[in-house]
């Protein structure tokens, strides 16, 4: 039986389990835990001031309209880290470059086609729309051309005859889960594909293959093929690795259930040595503890078919816009929030692991990393890694951004790639919970571009990364570790 004076302070009969109510009572009643009023009322202005604030969309679009591309080792990355930096300096951050060696990867030409097939008509080739897989090894210069055998996976590659492989080129014909990314969970229909992309070379290679095609592992039907990176291993035969278009895979499919199809298939990669490229970081000094940090962070290396808005400019752009609305607000915490634009996620990630082994002594001083990587789609909350009770401590951080519609706390083990390193070594983690039913339509390809990106959702990206950055840098206490 209620027993109720006002809705907070409902009770019901006494019992030992949480029912209902009390959950509805620790909500409204959520106040500002370790926060005074005063910080959770600086919370309020940062995110109601990156809802209007237009600073990360222009950011975005200068580095996506204006730079371009930005793989590692190429100029344009080169021109994003000077850029960045630059930008971080006007804001009166304190900027250091700090020095990774990354891959130099170098895309040429990519072309195939069947010349070979049942019920072709004489003297025609019908075009596969395709593209090299990040890393991958050239075919000879005019190509190659040999069968192709298709499988759906891994475990129908090993119930093939002894030598069925040998001389073709293998393809992979798994097919992206549209139904699960369609529910929300894009990155684990992501995941569940990759696997394909990441090893195909290696398992191509093991049953004499001399290429491997994959389907793209992405969800959208437009013949757009999804670029990544790929593996190989150094005791395993490198052969040439692409992607191939959902639609082109299911024509493959089609035509070698029928008979013997033949391909031509043409890439012109190059892998030059390891260039010199840099992790961009700008300290917004902390007032009390400035060897404390908190990193709000996203990758400045795209791939190379297209602008790398969503993937990963839009990261980059919500970090920045977090060191901006300090400054903007005159706000300045007790610990430093460091910006981070790292390097090379898309082709191992190498900015990320010289900042672990350059800061390893410092490991301890990191109180917090924030990473954006899944796009600009809506957040809905904050991901976190760490113990369990940085969820409730978190709570009145939640409160604030309910104004935005991101009111969720879930623990996770994935924060982000780059700040996975800090994550294994004992730093609370964080991601914005973002909208990754169509993230995988662009994602990787020509159509990572800036109209994809919604400015509000951006914006509300934004106010996730500079309520939270504040939150764990101006805290009396560091967050539970
Ligand atoms: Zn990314």
């Amino acid at each position: 039986m209620l027993v109720c004076s006002s809705f907070a302070v409902c009770q019901t009969q006494p019992s030992n389990q949480p029912n209902y109510l009390d959950r509805l009572n620790s909500m409204i009643s959520a106040g500002h835990g370790v926060w005074t009023p005063e910080q959770i009322a600086t919370m309020q202005r940062l995110r109601d001031t990156a809802m209007r604030d237009p600073y990360a969309l222009e950011e975005l679009r200068h580095l996506t309209d204006n730079i371009g591309p930005r793989l590692s080792g190429s100029p344009q990355a080169q021109q994003a880290v000077e850029w960045v930096a630059a930008e971080m300096r006007a804001l009166g951050a304190d900027v250091t470059l700090e020095k990774a060696m990354v891959p130099h990867w170098v895309r040429g030409t990519e072309t195939g086609e069947l010349v070979s097939w049942p019920g072709q008509a004489p003297g025609t080739t019908q075009k596969v729309v395709l593209t090299a897989l990040g890393g991958s090894v050239a075919t000879p210069a005019d190509g190659l051309t040999a069968e192709v055998v298709v499988v759906p996976d891994f475990d129908a590659l090993r119930a093939l005859p002894e030598g069925a492989v040998k001389g073709k080129i293998l393809v992979f014909n798994h097919p992206f889960d549209k139904e699960l990314a369609a529910v929300g969970n894009g990155g684990a229909a992501y995941g569940n594909g990759v696997v394909y992309r990441g090893l195909a070379p290696i398992a191509g290679a093991a049953v004499g293959a001399v290429a491997v095609l994959v389907r793209s592992v992405g969800g959208a039907d437009f013949r757009l093929p999804h670029t990544g990176l790929t593996i190989y291993r150094p005791e395993v035969a490198k052969i040439p690795a692409a992607a191939v278009t959902s639609e082109d895979a299911d024509l493959l499919a089609h035509l070698a259930a029928q008979g013997p199809v033949r391909m031509h298939l043409t890439l012109t990669t190059q892998t030059l040595p390891d260039a010199q490229s840099y992790n961009v970081i700008a300290d917004w000094k902390g007032t009390e503890h400035p060897e404390q940090v908190v990193i709000v962070s996203g990758h400045l290396d795209s791939w190379d078919l297209a602008t790398g808005a969503i993937d990963d400019g839009a990261g980059v752009a919500v970090s920045m816009q977090a060191i901006h609305l300090l400054k903007e607000l005159g706000i300045h915490p007790r610990r430093t929030v460091r910006f981070v634009a790292w390097m090379a996620e898309e082709e191992g990630s190498q900015g990320a692991a010289a900042y672990v082994a350059d800061h390893k002594q410092q490991m301890a001083d990191h109180i917090g990393a924030l990473e954006s990587d899944l796009g600009a789609g809506h957040p809905t909350g904050i991901a976190y890694a760490g113990k369990p009770e940085l969820g409730q401590w978190l709570r009145p951080v939640a409160h604030v951004l309910d104004g935005i519609g991101a009111p969720l706390l879930e623990g996770s083990g994935e924060t982000g790639e780059d700040i996975s390193g800090l994550t294994a070594g004992g730093v609370p983690s964080f991601a914005p919970i973002q909208d990754s039913r169509f993230y995988f339509n662009y994602h990787h390809t020509a159509a990572d571009t800036f109209d994809k990106v919604n400015p509000k959702e951006l914006n509300e990206n934004a106010a996730i990364m500079a309520v939270l950055a504040y939150a764990l840098a101006d805290s009396p206490a560091p967050a539970p570790r």
